[in-house]
């Protein structure tokens, strides 16, 4: 097959970039209303927005983006948690934990009942969706031990729906190939992050190992797609290079894919470097990101890219992670652990096997908590990609706006549930408040009678109940 990694132009790039410079306040204002409109921006109309630096301009970009993930996405925000499976890893990006020369880091990979062990631990939370995250190893990351790891958590029942409904991955680089046979195993999102688009940088943080290969990381998602895999995640880690850079390259990224395909990401992951045991990059990223520029990359993801989702994860602190939630967030991690096994020893709180320091350390129930005190809606909705509307038809339905009609209902089934049967009091009372206040949102009035009677069910001990 022949895949050219033209599209990633970087002299383009910083020509977006030099152009963009100090615009007008009419230029900002006109691509705004543009944006508004949710019809999504040019990389270099994005540009414009990355660049602008006067603090008036900024506070616009930033209404526009709460705007438009408000109108979008409501007040939705969908909860997961990561499960880490392995730390051996072959390679030795200067940022990770994982990396092969780390010597003090105890190496572990979780067998088929470690897996179980950790699944049901995360049931009892009340999770429902998983990230499944591989170091890369011919052992603990090929195309058998990926198989092993989703099918030993899709297994675990502990009675009527209380089982993960939903399993994304984030791995290495897979062949064509090998993506097809992934494909088969009933993944949702497969997920991979490109760390730098920025070659000499890529060099630099990736010294040895099949990740040095700059180009075979940029065509992941190509193969991804050409495998047969309709639903994928991309993302840079923030901290490694210029981040309006990084930006610009993952929207020309996504609308490469979106060209060739009719498919683009279907989530944007905007993860910082966090401090990681002997990894020289986590203790001093090379070029690290303040909070007010990491707002300013949502708000233009988001306007730039209206549906497609964004990820925040545990890395970020639980004020911090509030406040970027509204502007473009509509996924968050909680209650995390990166080390394998890593629930099971919370207790002990085990640093030498995880792959970065946690923020955030609330539990499940505490973010879904707050998340309510905010207005926030959780969701742990997993309705699309049982039912198939994933890839090209998950786009076609969300730009209709038809896709809004069942994902309100569907995040207030499964948070009642959630309430049902793992809320400590106080979220409880706090989330019956959001359900009652979410209920008169949905305005066509068959579906509010459906999820009516689907509420009574769910009161009635009938789980696992969706749109
Ligand atoms: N090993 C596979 C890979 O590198 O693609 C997948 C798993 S890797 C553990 C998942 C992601 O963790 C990486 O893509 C990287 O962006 C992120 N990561 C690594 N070190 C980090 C750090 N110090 N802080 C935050 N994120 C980090
Ligand atoms: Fe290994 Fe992934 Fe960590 Fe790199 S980021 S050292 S490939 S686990």
């Amino acid at each position: 097959m022949n895949l050219s990694t033209d599209f990633l132009d970087e002299a383009r790039i910083h020509e977006a970039m030099r152009k963009a410079s100090d615009p007008s306040h009419p230029e900002v204002r006109d691509i705004l209303d543009k944006a508004v409109t949710e019809v999504g921006l040019t990389p270099d109309e994005c540009a414009v927005l990355l660049m602008a630096d006067d603090p008036e301009q900024e506070e616009q970009i930033f209404e526009a983006a709460r705007r438009v993930k408000e109108s979008i996405y409501g007040k939705r925000i969908v909860l997961f948690a990561p499960l880490y499976l392995s730390n051996y890893c072959v390679n030795n990006c200067t940022y990770c934990g994982f990396r092969v020369s780390n010597t003090e880091l105890e190496r572990r990979a979780l067998d088929k009942e470690m897996i179980q062990q950790e699944v049901k631990i995360l049931l009892d939370q009340g999770h429902k969706r998983l990230l499944l995250v591989f170091g890369e190893h011919p052992d603990y990351a090929n195309i058998e031990y990926i198989r092993m790891a989703v099918k030993a958590v899709y297994d675990v029942n502990q009675g009527e729906g209380i089982n993960i409904r939903r399993v994304n991955i984030n791995a290495a680089p897979l062949s064509v190939e090998e993506f097809a046979e992934v494909n088969t195993y009933g993944i949702g999102t497969f997920q991979s992050f490109q760390e730098t688009y920025h070659r000499e940088t890529y060099k630099k943080v990736h010294p040895s190992g099949p990740k040095s290969d700059y180009d075979n990381r940029l065509l992941t998602m190509h193969r991804a797609l050409e495998g047969g895999i309709d639903d994928i995640g991309m993302g840079v880690l923030y901290g490694l290079y210029d981040h309006r850079f990084e930006t610009l390259a993952t929207i020309m990224h996504s609308q490469e894919l979106d060209r060739r395909y009719n498919i683009g990401p279907h989530t944007i992951s905007v993860p910082r470097i966090e401090p990681a045991l002997n990894a020289p990059d986590a203790v001093q990223p090379p070029a690290p990101v303040s909070d007010r520029e990491f707002k300013r990359i949502v708000a233009a993801i988001r306007l730039t890219l209206p549906y497609t989702g964004m990820i925040l994860s545990t890395r970020e602190n639980a004020e911090f992670r509030d406040e970027v939630i509204r502007l473009g967030i509509s996924q968050i991690s909680a209650g995390s652990r990166t080390n394998p096994g890593g629930y099971k020893e919370a207790i002990e709180h085990d640093e030498y096997s995880e792959q970065f320091t946690i923020y955030d350390t609330r539990s499940l129930d505490e973010v879904m908590h707050s998340l309510c005190e905010m207005g926030l809606m959780p969701s742990m909705c997993t309705a699309c990609y049982r039912i198939g509307r994933t890839g090209e038809k998950f786009m076609e339905e969300a730009k209709s706006g038809h896709i809004h009609t069942y994902c309100l209902p569907n995040a207030i089934l499964t948070f009642r549930e959630f309430l049902e049967d793992y809320a400590s009091e106080e979220t409880k009372r706090a989330g019956l408040r959001i359900i009652a206040e979410q209920m008169k949102e949905v305005d066509d009035p068959r579906i509010l009678k459906s999820l009516l009677s689907k509420l009574e069910e769910i009161e009635q001990g009938k789980r696992d109940v969706f749109f």
